[in-house]
This record gives C-alpha cells, sequence and structure tokens, in this order.
C-alpha cells in the first residue's frame, strides 16, 4: 500500500491573545506529530476532548496551516499549493464534522445542498442531477424523489448526518476524514451511521481517518490506532495490538476506564490516573503526561520529552519506559 497523507514533524499552534494585542501564550494544539495513512487504510485516531485530535483532522484538510512541520497528500505538501490546486484537493478530502445540525445551511434543499461542491468544481447540471441522486442512494437516503426537496430541519438527526456524508463523498475523495461522526446522534443511530461508513470506506477503498473519544467502538471501524495526549501522539499501532497489549502508560489507563463486561478481565478495570489533561498553553514539561502517570520516573520523565520507541509490527510507544 503507497502512503496517501504524510505528516511530518507538525506543530499547530494558536496565537491567544486579549483584547487583541496582549500576547498570552500560544495554545499547543498538536506538537510535533508524524504520521502515514496508507491509500485504502482506515485508521482511529482517539483522545479526550481538548487533546488535539480535532486540530489534527482539520490541518490533514488544509483547513490550519502547519506552524512548522508538513502534511503531504499524494506526494504534494499541503501548505505550497495555489489556490486553484487547493480547490483540487478539498474534491480529494471529504470531511464530516462532528455536528451534523450545524453543518448544512439550514435555508437550502438537500438537492441544493449536495449540488454546491458539484458547482464550485464546474459539474454540469445533468450530470450533477445523476450525482445528487447517486449520493443519496450511497447513504440510503431515500426515497430520493422525497428527500431531494426538503429542508435540514425536516430530517432525523440521523438522515442530517447521512446527508453530511453524501455531500463529504460527491466529488469522489480519496481521503474522507470524520471527527466524532455520531458522539452528537441518538444512541439508537450511531452503529447504523459507523456501518455506513465502515461500508463506504470498504467499497470505495477510501483512506478513511476516524477521530472519536470512544475506544470502544475503535476495534470494529479501524486497522490501525493513534492514541493522542495533550496534543502529542503518544502510541500508533494495528488495532488488536493497541486494545490487547497497549504499551504506554495513558493508553492503558484509557483502556483500563473501560468498564469490562467480561467479568473474568475485572482485574483489567483501572481508573484514569486523577487529574486532568494539561492545559495546552503551558503543556508541562518532559512527557506531557507525568504529572498523571503512575510510572513516572523523577528527574527524566519530568524533565525530557521520551522520543517514539519501536515495540512491535508497527507499534509505536513514547515512552521512557521502552528505553533499553
Ligand atoms: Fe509515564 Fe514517564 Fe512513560 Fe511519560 S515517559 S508515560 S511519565 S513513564
Ligand atoms: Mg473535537
Amino acid at each position: 500500500m503507497s502512503a496517501l497523507v504524510e505528516v511530518a514533524d507538525l506543530s499547530v499552534h494558536f496565537e491567544v491573545r486579549q483584547w487583541g494585542f496582549l500576547r498570552l501564550g500560544a495554545v499547543q494544539a498538536v506538537d510535533r506529530v508524524a504520521l502515514t495513512l496508507a491509500e485504502g487504510e482506515s485508521v482511529a485516531i482517539v483522545g479526550e476532548s481538548g487533546c488535539g485530535k480535532s486540530t489534527l483532522a482539520r490541518t490533514l484538510l488544509g483547513l490550519h496551516r502547519p506552524t512548522q512541520g508538513e502534511v503531504r497528500f499524494a506526494g504534494r505538501e499541503l501548505s505550497g499549493l495555489r489556490r486553484g490546486e487547493l480547490r483540487a484537493y478539498r474534491a480529494s478530502a471529504g470531511y464530516v464534522q462532528q455536528d451534523p445540525f450545524g453543518a448544512t445551511a439550514p435555508f437550502l434543499d438537500v438537492r441544493r445542498i449536495l449540488a454546491e461542491p458539484l458547482i464550485i468544481q464546474g459539474v454540469g447540471r445533468d450530470e450533477r442531477e445523476a450525482r445528487i441522486r447517486a449520493a443519496l442512494e450511497e447513504v440510503h437516503l431515500t426515497p430520493v424523489e422525497e428527500l431531494l426537496g426538503k429542508f435540514p430541519h425536516m430530517l432525523s438527526g440521523g438522515q442530517q448526518q447521512r446527508l453530511v456524508i453524501a455531500r463529504a463523498l460527491i466529488l469522489g475523495p480519496r481521503l474522507l476524514v470524520a471527527d466524532e461522526p455520531v458522539s452528537m446522534l441518538d444512541a439508537s443511530v450511531r452503529v447504523e451511521i459507523l456501518e455506513l461508513l465502515r461500508r463506504i470506506q470498504g467499497r470505495r477503498r477510501l483512506t478513511l481517518a476516524f477521530i472519536t473519544h470512544d475506544l470502544s467502538t475503535v476495534r470494529h471501524y479501524a486497522e490501525r490506532i493513534f492514541v493522542m495526549y495533550a496534543g502529542r501522539l503518544v502510541e500508533s499501532a494495528p488495532v488488536d495490538a493497541l486494545l490487547d497489549a497497549p504499551r504506554h502508560p495513558y493508553t492503558q489507563a484509557l483502556l483500563g476506564a473501560i468498564a469490562d463486561p467480561d467479568a473474568a478481565n475485572a482485574r483489567r478495570q483501572r481508573e484514569l490516573p486523577a487529574g486532568e489533561p494539561p492545559s495546552l498553553l503551558d503543556p508541562p514539561r518532559g512527557c506531557r503526561f507525568h504529572p498523571r502517570c503512575p510510572h513516572a520516573m523523577a528527574g527524566l520523565c519530568d524533565r525530557d520529552d521520551p522520543p517514539d520507541f519501536d515495540v512491535g509490527e508497527r507499534h509505536r510507544s513514547a515512552c521512557w519506559l521502552h528505553r533499553e
């Protein structure tokens, strides 16, 4: 499998100012992240809220500029693209936002919402109509004839998210970034939407980056998992290795915090260590997890940033415990 997305040494920091001029510092939303996504691969990017996963997702889409490092898509660096090239890139990368209710203009009907990206790309009327109908079929928003004239407020939450997915797919992207695609939906429709994404990913051989705070859902929806903590990528591995044999203390804590229905595994139920993820305005020195880590080593973890260690087949963990 060839690489579609290559992220190297990526930092995305946001300046924070008071009254527009007094510089308070920089929020280090994403800090020195490196990752590669293969063509056709589905991955999950997991972490607690505020860990930088949405910022990372939006940077992959070219919506934030890197403060440092780069994002390459099919070998081209995004920040080097001109306006017209960026428009072409938008056709290659679809985005499903967390909030389907705010993702579409309320005064446009379904046909018009799906037509918009096609118009921007210069697709003619007849082909537009055909592609709009095909997109609605693909996400099972049927009967198509009935749906075309509806406005977003006339749709259920699940239908609205199907519409957002249809819009994200209508230009035939190679990459789909789905940021917490079901977290704002009723529990009853979550599995349906996740299954839909999985089927579409498989059928289209899409590269899917699925952003979530919920580790319990990822086994069925991703081949590989990236775990983020406080703006850093702390562990990455194929899904089974990561869930069954996590190596980073943060991932272990995160997994331990998921209630395990199997009583024989009750031992594995641990609490997430006390404390909150740190402020990204002033993250801790050294390993950012050290204030909460049960294994923290004084004089090392609170001082030096752990590098990534290879701990298995395609398995990396940024923790000093793996040092020889
Ligand atoms: Fe814990 Fe140190 Fe590993 Fe960080 S580097 S996770 S503080 S043991
Ligand atoms: Mg988010």
